[in-house]
């Protein structure tokens, strides 16, 4: 069986955003459904069905496990994200590039910038929204 979006639950863990995974996903489940009715023998079905999972973590799995990661540090320091990505230049030039479209969560969490902040929001006692401001 060949599972794509929602039901594969693929989606950006941070901004929940999900109709282009689906969108993406399902495209790959088409092309890998017309390989398995293609194919000859039960290793064949299972070569196309394989490689649907590798194409799925080669264009989505760098996205969610980025989007995982920062969703993780918002969970505990949502204060700190947020000062991170609206008071720090080079994250909200990052952040605004990825609310038009242009690029993904990926290349934010791979900045050195961003980087020390989720190591940083890790490192902190975390303070969920609601908590007491840092100080
Ligand atoms: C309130 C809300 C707001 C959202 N806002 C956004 C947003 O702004 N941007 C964004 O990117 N994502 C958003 N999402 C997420 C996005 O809607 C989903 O990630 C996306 O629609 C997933 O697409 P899909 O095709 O996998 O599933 P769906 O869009 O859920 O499509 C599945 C379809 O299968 C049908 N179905 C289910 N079972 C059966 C069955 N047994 N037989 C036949 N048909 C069946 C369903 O009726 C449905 O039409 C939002 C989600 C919610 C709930």
């Amino acid at each position: 069986m060949l599972v794509a979006g929602d039901a594969a639950a693929l989606l950006d863990h941070w901004s929940r955003e999900g109709i282009s995974y689906a969108l993406r996903s399902g495209d790959l489940a088409g092309r890998a459904a017309t390989r398995v009715l293609a194919a000859p023998d039960e290793e064949a079905v299972r070569a196309a069905t394989d490689h649907y999972g590798r194409r799925i973590d080669e264009v989505l799995g760098a996205e969610m496990r980025a989007s995982a990661t920062l969703m993780r540090v918002f969970a505990r320091n949502p204060a700190l994200v947020h000062t991170a990505l609206t008071r720090l230049p080079p994250m909200w030039r990052r952040l605004d590039a990825y609310i038009a479209g242009h690029s993904g969560v990926a290349e934010i969490m791979t900045t050195p910038l961003a980087r020390a902040a989720a190591a940083l929001g890790t490192a902190l006692p975390a303070r969920p929204a609601g908590g007491p401001p840092h100080g």
